[in-house]
């Protein structure tokens, strides 16, 4: 029996219009801003992608195109001027940056309130103590997709290939918040096709074409590619593929993410999710400076 080929385009149509009805509860469309620096031709497909989907929906979106050779400190003025625009809700800066600029220093400085790619260092440490805040955009849509094969993650084994701040490292603490006994393997794990013989639900967040072969995986297992590679195609142009090798896999596994078509719309549509999120935990906010100013008037 073949694997079923999760519809990744299906699964973010449903979330965007969750977020197009959440939307009617602002008095305002979300903000989205976007700081892109660099040449990076794939950088700038990503961004068209999460720019135009949110223009689409109907949120104000912006992005900020900085040359390769920009400074750190450049990033940063950037990133203070939007953290104080009330309009602009969520703040992605595109990775990866150019070479010099220290991509820890770039994402504590984003307002953790708009931090819409959940790597705030106050956001991350939310996630790992299952208390809230936003999450890496996707492992968020990775374990939306898991949810909708699987409800009840308790006592699977997961294992997720890649320990990543933005991919690897989130997707488990997602995969553990949920009850999984989770396995986090990278570069350095020896063995790692004997420990992915062992998953229930398997991630890769690699970025190496074919890592992932058929043996690697235990029958009926879910699989989720979240690696994208641009390769060249012999007659010109790019495809991209995945860190699994698809058509031996689909002849084990139970269920299986295209690349693309599979996590890839789930990231933009959890991107949309997150931005939607932080403009109404800022309206929240918002309203309740009003109430508390008056709570300090009737305590004085
Ligand atoms: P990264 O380079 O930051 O991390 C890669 C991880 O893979 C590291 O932890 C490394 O130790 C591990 N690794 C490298 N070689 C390995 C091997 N042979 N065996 C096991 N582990 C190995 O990359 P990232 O930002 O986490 O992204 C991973 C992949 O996911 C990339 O292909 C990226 O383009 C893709 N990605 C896709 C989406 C999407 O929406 N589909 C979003 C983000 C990233």
């Amino acid at each position: 029996m073949l694997a079923e080929i999760v519809d990744g385009r299906a699964l973010a149509r449903k979330v965007v219009e969750d977020v197009r009805a959440g939307m009617a509860s602002l008095d305002r469309a979300p903000g989205l801003a976007v700081i892109l620096a660099g040449d990076d031709p794939a950088s700038h497909v990503y961004v068209n992608g999460k720019v135009k989907r949110a223009r689409e929906i109907g949120f104000n979106a912006e992005v900020i195109l900085l040359p390769a050779d920009t400074t750190e400190d450049r990033v940063l003025a950037e990133i203070a001027a939007l953290n104080a625009r009330d309009e602009i809700d969520g703040i992605l800066v595109q990775l990866p940056l150019p070479d010099g600029i220290n991509t820890l220093r770039v994402m504590a400085a984003v307002d953790p309130a708009k931090d819409v790619d959940g790597l705030h260092a106050l956001n991350a440490g939310r996630l790992s103590q299952g208390s809230g805040g936003l999450i890496p955009c996707t492992p968020l849509g990775c374990m939306k997709i898991i949810r909708s094969l699987v409800p009840d993650l308790t006592g699977s084994h997961a294992v997720v290939i890649g320990s990543s701040n933005i991919v690897g490292k989130p997707m488990a603490a997602l995969l553990l918040d949920a009850r999984a006994t989770v396995t986090q393997t990278h570069i350095h794990t020896r063995d790692t096709q004997f420990i992915c013989r062992g998953a229930d639900i398997l991630v890769s967040a690699v970025g190496k074409p074919g890592l992932v072969r058929g043996d690697w995986i235990k029958p009926r297992a879910i699989v989720l590619d979240v690696g994208t590679t641009r390769v060249a195609k012999p007659e010109g142009g790019h495809r991209i593929v995945g860190d699994v090798a698809f058509e031996e896999a689909l002849h084990v596994a139970g269920a299986i993410t295209p690349v693309p078509g599979g996590v890839g719309p789930m990231t933009i549509a959890c991107l949309m999710e997150n931005t939607l999120t932080a403009a109404r935990a800022r309206a929240e906010a918002r309203r309740s400076v009003p109430r508390s100013v008056a709570e300090k008037a009737w305590l004085a």
